[in-house]
């Protein structure tokens, strides 16, 4: 029997919470954390008689979004009920979009680990207000309402089915995650629950120009936990189908701790959610002189910023691909090179090992770092001018971390200044030469290595105080006049 070729087809449904200042319809204050029901007001509760207003900074933020997936936006565009029960949703419908939304199809780049790129394509991006939360009491008896998040702004942004591996699942939000940031209509603070995905996924014979029937992941939180969730379910389908049966639609649930996927529900159809146009609200028209004010506000996007640190930098792909991986980043790196004449290659390297390494250590975003750029500038500068070796600079990167004098401070503190004055170094060469004839000889007889041999003693001569790369072409120097 011939294997059947399998095929995944996986669609993202992202949402993204928008960092308005206020509730998609209220005026709510939108803060992360807070004693439960204290940022809901009578709208977030649902009182009788409340009626919703649109947040024009929500509306801008979709629009700032769809522009730059070169998607269309909407001239005319309508909110809609959708109608559930829950606890966490007082008003028993979330106010979302159905027909009409903001954003309708565009497009996302994705650069795959191999190098390759695609463009995964969109099917559309649209308001909506988020939930409340359920907190669960520990006896597990009782759970508690906590409507804060109630009617925070979300845009849910839903590509077409045309995903066709986790990994490319992954770099795809990652796209989206950077494209949020970038905007600054996102925090991107996946802990505190920004971004959240449903992942849609099936299985189809690659001769099959039908999709196969799709399973739905809820709420998936992580970029970790998308791609092992679907990894789990692409593998759980194909041994359902190998085995002769059939895959359920369904929506299934993804449990971390166990690793594997378990079905929750069976898969709602649009129809159950009754949507009607939100009575309460508008068709909102969207004119071009907004659009283009929007667009005149666009800053540069991370896929176009890493072009152009290429271009212009002449730093590689990988060098370029994590430079920008956000815009705080970006930004330190380019206010590094406007401070100094330095190579942009030897700046990309400090950021990338070093302060990295430290921003790691203490779990800091590079815009709290406590070496800003002016002073790790300095820094560079006295290696590449060979005041200090690039050994003590690490330690006087260390010591700025928890002060704030400047380097030249820190490095007259601790003596940490090589010899560079030429005239000291011959002499010290000079000495060496003089104390080991055996060697000289050696050296004259073609046997290169005692080069070494040379710098190291030199090296201990100075206390360390020398630079060993200066050092070795002293030696050589003197050494070749011996030859002649
Ligand atoms: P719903 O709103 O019921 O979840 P949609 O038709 O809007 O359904 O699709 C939601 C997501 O599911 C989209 O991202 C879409 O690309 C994806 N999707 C639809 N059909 C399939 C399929 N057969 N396999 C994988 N993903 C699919
Ligand atoms: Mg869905």
């Amino acid at each position: 029997m011939n294997e059947p070729n399998w095929q995944a087809v996986i669609g993202l449904e992202i949402h993204m919470q928008l960092c308005t200042r206020s509730k998609l319809f209220s005026g709510a204050e939108v803060s992360y954390g807070g004693g439960p029901n204290t940022r809901a007001c009578e709208i977030d509760v649902a009182l009788p008689g409340v009626l919703p207003v649109l947040n024009e900074d929500a509306l801008r933020m979709a629009i700032a979004f769809g522009l730059a997936v070169n998607a269309k936006i909407a001239p005319i565009t309508v909110f809609a009920r959708k109608n559930y029960f829950y606890p966490d949703l007082p008003k028993g419908y979330q106010i979302s979009q159905y027909e009409s939304p903001v954003v309708c199809g565009g497009s996302v780049p994705v650069r795959l680990a191999d190098g390759s790129c695609r463009e995964i394509l969109l099917e559309r991006a649209h308001l909506e207000e988020d939930a409340g939360k359920l907190i669960h009491d520990s006896s597990g008896k009782t759970s508690y309402v906590d409507l804060n998040r109630a009617g925070t702004t979300l845009i849910e942004i839903v590509s077409k089915p045309v995903i066709s591996s986790a990994a490319e699942a992954i770099a795809y939000m990652k796209q989206i995650h950077a494209i949020g940031c970038y905007l600054e209509i996102c925090d991107g603070n996946m802990q505190e629950g920004s971004m959240r995905c449903d992942a849609n996924v099936s299985i189809k014979r690659s001769s099959d120009s039908v999709l196969g029937v799709r399973t739905e992941i809820k709420n998936l939180n992580s970029f970790r936990f998308v791609e092992k969730a679907i990894r789990y379910e692409i593998k759980r389908q194909i041994e359902v189908l190998e085995e002769g049966g059939r895959v359920n639609q369904e929506t299934r649930l993804y449990d971390s701790e166990r690793d594997e996927t378990r079905v929750l529900r069976s898969k709602e159809e649009a129809e159950d959610y009754r949507y009607f146009p939100e009575p309460d609200l508008l068709p909102v028209q969207i004119s071009s002189e907004l659009i283009a004010q929007v667009r005149a506000q666009l800053p540069e996007l991370q896929h176009l910023r890493r072009e152009r640190f290429i271009n212009d930098y002449a730093l590689g792909e990988q060098d370029a691909e994590q430079l920008t991986q956000s815009k705080a980043i970006a930004d330190y790196f380019e206010s590094c090179l406007k401070m100094t004449e330095l190579e942009p290659k030897l700046i990309a390297n400090w950021m990338m090992t070093q302060l990295n390494a430290l921003l790691n250590r203490d779990g800091l975003d590079i815009s709290q770092a406590p070496v800003q750029p002016e002073r790790l500038v300095a820094l560079i500068e006295r290696v590449a001018d060979h005041t200090i070796s690039a050994k003590s600079a690490k330690e006087v990167l260390a010591t700025m971390w928890n002060d704030t004098r400047t380097a030249e401070q820190i490095i007259e503190a601790k003596g940490l200044k090589q010899i560079s004055d030429t005239s000291q170094l011959d002499a010290i060469v000079e000495q060496i030469l003089n104390n080991n004839p055996k060697q000289v000889a050696q050296f004259l007889s073609g046997k290169d290595k005692v080069l070494g041999y040379f710098v190291g003693q030199a090296m201990k001569a100075s206390q360390g105080q020398a630079d060993p790369a200066q050092l070795s072409q002293c030696f050589k120097t003197r050494l070749e006049k011996l030859k002649n």
